[in-house]
């Protein structure tokens, strides 16, 4: 797949000699974030290998894995069941309501039980009661999902620093994988759990080019904070580029943050990764009364 990237250019960037692009993986698809897409990918041959019928994985109520799961699931000619943390609101929320249009049967669990989800037993359990399932945890991440982001970078990539947004640690372990020499990669985690990510994203590659950077989770998932509205709104109106406010907003304010703070030579060239999510606007707009961009 061939994706564009554009180059970003606010005056400032000029008095700190930086040049900065991003890699517009949001451009795929609407409901399908990008990196979404590229954990999937060897997921769903996996589960066509395995003759699987039914793909069955987990997440929140605004989840861009639940969406993306439901339409590619649905596009592959597989059945596909969400579990959806904590209750069942309706009417039910952008997110959910695409889920289900696909066709994706969704199972409402409480948050304890949803704590259990990657014990053995309930695992087990779920085997059990569904036939023929492939099993896809939550937020995509497995190894299958690491062979998939390692190709949103490739040769053409050669920034010395490339920036991206940290859910579960998938999609930067990916880019971490395919990084070249001299190259520097940077997560900016959305919520407040930098440890517990530093050791997952550790299983995943033996490289340690990468650093995460824990400053700007704006107190956590689906947490706005004016800094951070501000900067997708300014963003949307100099470079009619959507950032989304749960994963791509936290990024970029951070890297801008961190240019006006010189943390970067001057002389670097920095590639953001837009890895999509902008479906999740539309939730977040209802929710707080905002008028984030949708497309
Ligand atoms: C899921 C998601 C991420 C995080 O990906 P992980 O592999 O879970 O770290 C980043 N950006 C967007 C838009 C996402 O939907």
């Amino acid at each position: 797949m061939k994706i564009k990237t554009e180059q970003i250019s606010f005056p400032f960037l000029n008095d700190k000699q930086i040049h900065l692009s991003i890699k517009r993986l949001d451009k795929t698809h609407k409901y399908i974030s990008g990196n979404k897409w590229f954990k999937l990918k060897y997921n769903l041959l996996e589960a066509k290998r395995q003759k699987a019928r039914t793909i069955l994985t987990f997440g929140g109520a605004f989840s861009n894995h639940i969406a993306a799961t439901a339409f590619l699931g649905k596009k592959e000619g597989f059945n596909t069941i969400g579990i959806i943390r904590g209750e069942e609101y309706n009417p039910l929320n952008p997110t959910l309501s695409f889920a289900k249009k696909q066709g994706m049967k969704l199972n409402y669990i409480n948050r304890y039980n949803y704590k259990l989800k990657n014990t053995d037993n309930y695992l087990d359990e779920l085997k059990n009661e569904f036939e023929n399932i492939y099993l896809i945890p939550e937020g995509g991440t497995n190894r299958l999902a690491i062979k998939g982001t390692a190709e949103i970078i490739n040769d053409n990539d050669q920034h010395d620093y490339v920036c991206c947004a940290v859910g579960t640690g998938g999609t930067i372990a990916g880019i971490i994988n395919s990084s070249h020499e001299n190259q520097k990669i940077l997560g900016f985690p959305i919520i407040n759990g930098h440890n517990i990510l530093q050791k997952e994203i550790e299983k995943f590659t033996n490289k340690n080019c990468w650093k995460l950077i824990n400053k700007y989770h704006c107190g956590g998932y689906a947490k706005l904070s004016d800094k951070l509205i501000n900067t997708i709104n300014t963003f949307y109106e100099m470079f009619q580029i959507p950032l989304d406010g749960i994963y791509t907003g936290k990024m970029v304010l951070g890297v801008l943050d961190l240019i006006k703070k010189d943390y970067f030579p001057k002389g670097s060239t920095i590639l953001l990764i837009h890895t999509g999510g902008i479906q999740g606007n539309i939730g977040l707009n209802k929710r707080f009364g905002l008028k984030l961009p949708t497309s």
